[in-house]
């Protein structure tokens, strides 16, 4: 193994029986792909990175903020002034702490037109394993799509508030995400990281659990790796574990029926309405939105009102974009002609 530098970097870790040189050499042959690279992806990278998994992509859509940096542990505050996208600039930190890692950053949206080439024919080819560093459940639906059509390993995690949730799907051995979750939740039921906030070390855990498990696929110690959904609250101080053994369902569409109806999604989910400075977001659920619970919980971002079937409203920050969302989930976002934008406003407000 490598020069005397790389001996000593992994010295700790190597010593340990899971790992060995064996381990070791097998992490410096392994690419890890990560979704996302907010709270979660900062750390799984992080710790990826530190460990010697040899090649590492980060991918995300977003500029770094102020808001970002109580959590986003790759980002500093020159970032957020400068306002550099979280691939940049997480990808310069990690080079910075450990050269001997490749990391490929991508700056781009995931979505079902692009998630295919994106992970088959990024820099590295096909990862080892998908990290989910995403923050809405179309992104991870479309991730559960992917790891079973290429057979990929799927580490699954997820925090807002002070909780969260870890899970493991491997392709061929375990139930897949929709074995487990099996309808999107509809828009706005679910809090986001924007409207209840989110407690960092909460998601420090979680992704330190994500990178656990991925550490243990690279190194093929596949009797280690957790079978349980994994879910905890670092407030009320709960740990629960649900083993998903038996969790495969036999007609599940994607891990069963192999229907990938994520990654096959029809038409756009966003659209730019032509001279309007206004993209329209329709949503991969159709289940009606809950309009009163929603405006209540945009309350403290901006001045909205409610009606039986819309929403309106301007948000105070994101440069003051207007919302304006329907009791389906479609939502016209004012104020910028850039999709990308516009989706991400929509998973942090409204989320999925
Ligand atoms: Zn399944």
């Amino acid at each position: 193994m490598g020069n005397d530098r790389t001996t000593s970097r992994y010295l700790r870790q190597v010593t340990l029986a899971g790992i060995g040189e064996a381990g070791q050499e097998r992490l410096g042959k392994s690419h890890a792909m990560i979704v996302g690279c907010g709270a979660l992806g900062c750390t799984s990278a992080d710790l990826l990175v530190r460990a010697g998994v040899g090649r590492v992509t980060i991918l995300d859509r977003d500029l770094v903020e102020h808001s970002n940096l109580h959590r986003q542990q790759l980002f500093t505050n020159q970032d957020a002034d400068r306002r550099v996208p979280k691939a940049e600039a997480g990808a310069a930190r990690l080079r910075a702490v450990n050269p001997e890692v490749e990391v490929h950053a991508m700056v781009a949206d995931f979505n079902a037109f692009n998630a295919e080439a994106v992970v088959e024919e990024g820099a590295f080819g096909t990862p080892d394993v998908l990290i989910d560093g995403t923050d809405n459940f179309e992104t991870r639906y479309l991730l559960n799509d992917l790891s079973v059509l290429l057979c990929v390993p799927y580490v699954y995690g997820g925090a807002v508030g002070t909780g969260g949730m870890v899970a493991v799907f491997r392709p061929g051995k375990t139930a897949c995400l929709r074995c487990v979750f099996d309808e999107i939740p509809a828009p706005g039921s679910q809090p986001t990281c924007t409207t209840a906030g989110v407690l960092a070390p909460v998601s420090s855990v979680i992704a330190s659990l994500q990178a656990c498990e991925a550490i243990k696929i690279l190194v093929g110690a596949d009797a280690a790796v957790s079978t349980d959904l994994l879910s905890l609250d670092c407030w009320g101080n709960t740990i629960q574990r649900l083993s998903m053994r038996d969790a495969r369902t036999p007609d599940c569409p994607c891990c069963t029926e192999r229907r990938f109806e994520f990654l096959d999604a029809v038409g756009p989910s966003a659209v730019s309405l032509c001279g309007r400075q206004t993209i329209q977001i329709t949503p991969g659920s159709r289940a009606a939105i809950d309009l009163v619970k929603l405006c209540a919980s945009l309350g403290s971002h901006g001045e909205f009102e409610s009606t039986e079937t819309m929403l309106r409203g301007r948000l105070d920050g994101d440069d003051g974009l207007q919302m304006t969302v329907f009791h389906d989930g479609r939502a016209l976002i004012e104020g910028t002609d850039d999709p990308g934008v516009a989706r991400a406003v929509y998973d942090r407000y409204i989320g999925t």
